[in-house]
């Protein structure tokens, strides 16, 4: 039997053709049309006015945060559950984060820690959509960071496909941000776009990707900028890759689901509350009492997991000396299952029953 990875990423013919086009084309490699064209369709998916690709979902975070102002000596606030990246985008750019806990009901921020969290430094927040969920008080903090003057950058690298009422996450702030690296739902391999309906802010990520122009081809630099481009090549399988996220989410809507049904017997097996009307789940996330030992069982039957993130304050790479008692509690009992969008579903019903076998 097959190993069931945890993740993969999935591509057919449709890639293939697209790329043998293209390189017959005589094409120059980098960003140009295709990676136009690319842009073009996550506008039209999350209804923003503005999209710019730049090569990854970490420096995407970073140019936006430097498109915001952001720098030395200012404070950006992170909730210390999520991917690493969210707080080190904050450092690259120069800038403090500051860890705040999250709420068990999301597994986003919670908003009395954020608000205690609030100093004069505090100039943005990164509001992680952590798999697709936004926090339950999300109007109420937009409201404060409106009061407070803080500046919202949305991590929505896991929530392409998911929404707040009519609303694609990564259009609630002043802008968005998302990752197409090979984990997240489609892909270019590397890959990441920003988002936003302000075409100052727009201009401005345009020039810090490519060396402070304001267009291609000229060798005058008006403002400080740096090389964070994608590449055509990549833009070409992203194009394919967009037209199959409908169908994707919609299988990753019915994965969640039969997960659910498969694992309710199951007193040990916890899951979070999602409203799959907005959320689209990009992993499958459950808790449970020892997530390491299901782990081992589950390899020893060819089943791939991951353990969740540990908080970030206790990272290696972090190690303060705070506490954050969700995110801490969190991590502890958090597995993500096989969540592949190719995921057939005797392959869910296999690593169902081995959970549930594990357990009796
Ligand atoms: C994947 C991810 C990133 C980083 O994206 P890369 O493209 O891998 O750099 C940032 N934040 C979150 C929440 C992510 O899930």
């Amino acid at each position: 039997m097959d190993f069931i990875h945890q993740m993969e990423p999935w591509f057919d013919e449709n890639e293939i053709t697209a790329m043998v086009e293209y390189l017959k084309s005589d094409p120059w490699l980098t960003e140009f049309k295709k990676t136009k064209e690319l842009e073009g369709q996550i506008c039209e998916f999350t209804g923003a006015k503005f999209c710019t690709m730049v090569n990854n979902g970490t420096v995407s975070l970073a140019v936006a945060l430097m498109a915001l102002g952001i720098g030395a000596g200012d404070d950006v606030i992170v909730p210390d559950f999520t991917m690493i990246a969210s707080a080190n985008a904050a450092i690259l750019c120069g800038s403090n984060p500051v860890f705040v806990d999250i709420e068990e009901s999301s597994l986003c921020l919670d908003i009395d820690s954020f608000k205690s969290a609030i100093t004069k430094n505090t100039k943005a927040l990164v509001l992680v959509s952590i798999n697709g969920r936004y926090p339950t008080k999300l109007a109420e903090i937009i409201e404060v960071c409106m009061n407070e003057n803080i500046l919202i950058l949305e991590d929505a690298a896991q929530s392409l496909g998911s929404f707040k009422g009519d609303k694609h996450l990564g259009t609630l702030g002043n802008i968005g941000s998302f990752s197409f690296s090979s984990q997240k739902i489609v892909t270019t391999g590397q890959g990441g776009a920003l988002i936003t309906d302000n075409e100052e802010l727009s201009l401005k990520i345009r020039a810090l990707k490519d060396f402070g122009r304001d267009r291609g081809g000229i060798d005058i630099h008006k403002t400080m900028g740096f090389n964070f481009k994608l590449t055509d090549l990549q833009a070409v399988i992203g194009i394919e890759q967009m037209k199959k996220l409908p169908f994707r989410i919609k299988r990753k809507k019915e994965i969640f689901h039969s997960y659910q049904q498969l694992l309710e017997q199951t007193d040990q097996v916890e899951f979070i509350h999602t409203n799959l009307e907005e959320t689209t789940p990009w992993f499958i996330d459950i808790l449970v009492p020892d997530p390491k030992s299901l782990q081992t069982y589950l390899r020893d039957n060819n089943i791939g997991t991951r353990v969740f993130y540990p908080p970030i304050h206790l990272q290696p790479a972090y190690n303060r000396n705070e506490t954050y008692p969700v995110a801490e509690k969190i991590a502890e009992h958090g597995l993500w299952l096989p969540s592949s969008s190719q995921l057939k579903d005797s392959d869910i019903e296999f690593i169902c029953s081995s959970i549930n076998q594990f357990y009796s």
